[in-house]
């Protein structure tokens, strides 16, 4: 499990998290719903320190970060090291091939051999349906073969727990299901992993938590069940589209 405990995040003076606190649980799907604005990339961002906040702790099972304390080096990539993010632009590198877009990350953050890597990336390129694309360069492909590449990307670094932000709100309809349609297949498997995203039919069907965040305060802690099925007046004008 990861656990944030009264984080506090302030841009300038103004507060984006607001002493908030939250689980985030092993082997499960948790999906991070909220208006635009509300925190929610600077609470994802906050678990793999791409976003630094002022106060509060970060734990897992084994591990914990005071993050008002300085951080050393080996502590940051022990951190790191425990999540990839899966961004909403996919930023896959243009001059690398398909294949090298996976394991170059696995190859200098781990250190894993040649080949261990490249095994592990085309077993990742099946699981994704595009195998024969190893040996193309990004630009060949369509925006949801790019995600599905950077969610092979991620999960070749092996992390206890795979953070999207928003990844498929740059795609057309039809490029958006096959992506969710392999995080859905992930979702089965158990994989953990942390979501945020506007897609509520997706959210529903996909997600064991839900947590809704509204002006850096958490609104709502619970089960995709009460959260869209006995929701609150401020998440029923939420899910109305009155955000
Ligand atoms: P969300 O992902 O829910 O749309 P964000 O976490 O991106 O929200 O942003 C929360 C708030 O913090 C917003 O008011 C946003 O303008 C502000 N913010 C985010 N990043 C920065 C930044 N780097 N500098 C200043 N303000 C920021
Ligand atoms: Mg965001």
């Amino acid at each position: 499990m990861i656990s944030l405990k009264n984080i506090v995040k302030k841009y300038d003076d103004k507060e984006v998290l607001k002493n908030l606190s939250v689980d985030f649980p092993d082997g499960k799907t948790t999906v991070i719903l909220g208006p635009s604005g509300s925190g929610k990339s600077t609470l994802l961002r906050s678990l793999d320190l791409l976003v630094r906040p002022e106060s509060g702790t970060l734990s897992f099972s084994d591990l914990t970060l005071d993050y008002a304390e300085p951080l050393t080096k080996k502590k940051s990539f022990e951190v790191r090291k425990k999540t990839s993010m899966v961004f909403q632009n996919w930023n896959l590198f243009p001059n690398l091939t398909v294949l090298q877009n996976i394991t170059t990350a696995p190859e200098t953050v781990l250190k894993a051999s040649k080949k261990e890597t490249e095994d592990h990336a085309r077993k990742l390129l099946s699981q994704v349906g595009l195998t024969e694309y190893a040996d193309r360069y990004p630009s060949q492909l369509s925006g949801g073969q790019q995600q599905r590449i950077s969610i092979c990307r991620a999960l070749a670094m092996n992390p206890e727990y795979v953070l999207l932000d928003e990844p498929t709100s740059a795609l057309d309809p039809e490029l958006e299901t096959q992506v969710l349609l392999i995080l859905e297949e992930l979702s089965k498997l158990k994989q953990s992993m942390i979501i945020v995203t506007h897609n509520m039919q997706f959210a529903r069907s996909v997600a064991d938590k839900i947590v809704f965040v509204e002006n850096g305060d958490i609104l709502f802690d619970g089960t995709p069940d009460d959260f869209f099925n006995h929701p609150t007046t401020r998440i029923k004008d939420f899910l109305s589209g009155i955000t």
